[in-house]
């Protein structure tokens, strides 16, 4: 076996023993785009040697969307089918766990009308609202892992002579998830805890709000009352431990959604739906975006918070310290897996239901009515940096810094 090739065996087992953390009688779903099939072969197998009942793996493939998006006739986009979401549904009712595997092409969609896009995913993000609770409020154990592609790999490392990109960006991957370190499941352990650290204590802090001062950065986000820190690993509806995003870096919670004020920029360029949208402003008035300008990809951006009404609201706050592993790598992947955990982010559109004190059981209205966000869309957007103050507001209105300079304050 090669080095390549018994990392790759790491990788695999990283993702179904940490990140989905297989069970036995459990099955498997995988969503995997083509190029993924020796990655994915090698998931099945695990899969199965960790007890898994069944692995249905859901193919796909960039050209194949595009050549949809150019020709397809117009009805596909403004419908989708009741099996489409009805199967992966039925397996997450089931308890199945669901492990994506991404590989995309940052301008995949470039060129597609945007109309077409924004009109695909808003019938999509409908289609699966019911299984969307499934993920939001933590009930089945899912995870999202990448591996490279070519046309990935050309985007992120265009100085570097193209038959070297591939690899030079699998290396990138494995070192953020750890798959350099003598025993990768140790070291994510460790990393794990350190995260809950944080959210430890900043769940006994209990924050009435968070002050971001920056440069084109003067934002107040409220945090419902009873919100709650979480981090890098998840426990599941059957008591079981999983890591949804690997890598991951951050700690966050959801903010009130009535709650934000001023305006925030973004400083990295956010990869959505195939297309870039970069050096991009939103103003809030009471937690509602009044107005957004960008540099580039104003359309896709416009489209993307008039999807619904809850995509003009915030479903999450995210912290990660200037300091991270792929931060200090400086690398913009142009893949919001990888740029979230460099970077202090949020989201626009839904928030997740286990951010809140017994939010796990409640339904979705009681959720709305304790100040969370419900959309058909969640998109996180970047804006941390070096020059990033955050402060924490207290009841009796005291700041308190919670990072400096881009890193933790404590
Ligand atoms: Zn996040
Ligand atoms: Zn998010």
């Amino acid at each position: 076996m090669s080095d390549f090739e018994a990392k790759l065996s790491k990788y695999a087992d990283l993702a179904v023993k940490i990140g989905v953390n297989v069970q036995p009688g459990q099955a498997l779903v995988v969503n995997a785009p083509i190029t993924a099939a020796e990655f994915v072969r090698l998931i099945a197998a695990k899969a199965y040697e960790a007890g898994a009942s069944q692995v249905k793996v859901n193919w796909s493939d960039e050209r194949i969307t595009r050549l949809q998006f150019e020709h397809a006739a117009p009805e596909i986009f403004s419908k989708a089918p009741t099996w489409y979401a009805g199967e992966i549904t039925e397996f997450a009712e089931n308890g199945a766990a669901v492990l994506s595997v991404i590989a995309e092409d940052p301008d995949a969609l470039k060129g597609i009308d945007p109309v077409r896009i924004a009109e695909y995913q808003k019938t999509r993000g409908a289609a699966l609202s019911k299984y969307r609770e499934f993920i939001m409020s933590d009930k089945i154990s899912w995870s999202i892992v990448a591996i490279p592609s070519q046309a990935w790999a050309d985007k992120v490392f265009p100085d570097v002579p193209a038959e070297e990109r591939v690899n030079k960006l699998w290396d990138a991957i494995f070192h953020t998830v750890r798959l350099d370190r003598e025993d990768p499941v140790a070291a994510w352990q460790e990393h794990l805890n350190t995260l809950e650290e944080k959210a430890t204590v900043l769940n006994a802090k209990k924050y009435k709000k968070l002050h971001y001062v920056a440069p084109g950065t003067d934002l107040t986000i409220e945090l419902p009352e009873g919100h709650l820190w979480a981090q890098g690993d998840s426990i599941n509806e059957n008591g079981h431990t999983f890591v949804a995003n690997m890598p991951t870096e951050e700690v966050f919670t959801a903010p009130l959604k009535t709650g934000v004020n001023g305006t925030v920029r973004s400083t990295k360029p956010l990869s959505h739906g195939g297309n870039i949208i970069d050096g991009f402003t939103l103003t809030f008035e009471n937690g509602k975006i009044v107005s957004v300008s960008a540099e580039k990809g104003q359309d896709t951006l416009e489209h993307l918070i008039n999807l619904d009404e809850g995509a003009k609201y915030l479903g999450e706050v995210a912290l990660v310290p200037h300091h991270s592993p792929i931060s200090e790598s400086n690398i913009l992947y142009y893949n919001t897996l990888f740029d979230e955990n460099a970077s202090n982010h949020l989201a626009i559109g839904t928030a997740y239901a286990f951010c809140l004190e017994g939010g796990k059981s409640m339904t979705q209205e009681q959720l709305e009515e304790r100040g969370l966000n419900s959309s058909v869309t969640h998109v996180d957007f970047m804006i941390g940096s070096a020059e990033m103050n955050i402060f924490g507001v207290t009841n009796d209105g005291t700041e308190e810094p919670v990072f400096l300079n881009g890193n933790w304050a404590f």
